[in-house]
């Protein structure tokens, strides 16, 4: 039988590398997709042969084109077809106020969310439609449908038009038998939160979150995986909220 080969974009660490081990554990042959830790991606890779699954590690800045052609032609030639995407891959930039931000940290934010997003599923979705078949999951944020006001407005405009690619493609994609969907994580326990200047953000905002904590990576990982999976079979276009109610 042929292998489920699934790429995982920013798959080093926090989410992505969460969903790399499901994915494995689901009998996915996965390739770890990561930008600056070769050494992360490589511990994920080993856990992911350690739960009995092929794995190849892939250097790739995902808002790049040529980096993307790479993922895509280094996951082919090592693993074989690729049957899924998961575009995990994120920034948040610096929190604050619009007015206060660089444009810089803009032009990045919008490169890497939405552009590597757009990249990717258009290199995944040449394969797939090619073959009349795979699946697509983005991750998009609660922040989509919050709009964030004050900590990352920005970052939120990008993660709402990923809302509407998963949609659109959804569409365009459904007669070729390519599922798209999104999962819209609230506030999960990762380093996104240090690495934006608030490492105390799942501590302090859980007491605003029905649930009353942050969120583990893991769970988030359960419903790319659902969506993944042939359990999801009739789902496309469509955006599952993991936000602890929020
Ligand atoms: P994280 O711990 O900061 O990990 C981000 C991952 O993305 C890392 O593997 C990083 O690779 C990779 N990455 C960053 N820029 C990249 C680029 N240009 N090209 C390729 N890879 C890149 O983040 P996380 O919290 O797990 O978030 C994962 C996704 O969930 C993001 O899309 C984020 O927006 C979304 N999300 C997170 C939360 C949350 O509270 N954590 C909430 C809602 C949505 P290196 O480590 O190699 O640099």
């Amino acid at each position: 039988m042929k292998r489920l080969v699934t790429v995982v974009t920013g798959g080093s660490r926090g989410i992505g590398a969460a969903t790399c081990r499901r994915l494995a554990e689901d009998g996915h042959d996965v390739v770890v997709g990561y930008l600056r830790d070769a050494d992360a991606a490589e511990d994920v890779a080993e856990a992911v042969r350690r739960a009995g699954a092929r794995s190849v590690c892939v250097r790739a800045d995902t808002s790049v084109e040529a980096d993307v052609e790479r993922l895509f032609a280094v996951a082919e030639k090592q693993l074989g077809p690729v049957t899924g995407l998961v575009n995990n891959a994120g920034v948040t930039g610096p929190f604050g106020r619009l007015a206060d931000s660089d444009p810089a940290d803009l032009r990045r934010i919008v490169e890497v969310n939405l552009l590597g997003t757009l990249l990717c599923s258009r290199r995944a979705a040449r394969v797939m439609t090619a073959r009349g078949n795979g699946v697509i999951v983005n991750v998009s944020s609660a922040a989509a449908t919050l709009g964030s006001p004050g900590d990352y407005v920005h970052y939120a405009a990008t993660k709402a038009a990923v809302d509407a690619l998963t949609l659109g493609l959804a569409k365009e994609l459904g007669p070729d038998g390519i599922r798209v969907n999104a999962v819209a994580p609230g506030v999960i326990d990762t380093e996104i939160h240090a690495r934006s200047g608030d490492p105390d953000r799942p501590e302090r905002l859980a007491a605003s979150i029905p649930l009353r904590r942050a969120g583990r990576p893991e769970e988030v990982a359960a419903a790319i995986a659902w969506l993944m999976s042939p359990e999801a079979s009739y789902a496309t276009g469509t955006v599952v909220r993991v936000s602890g109610g929020r």
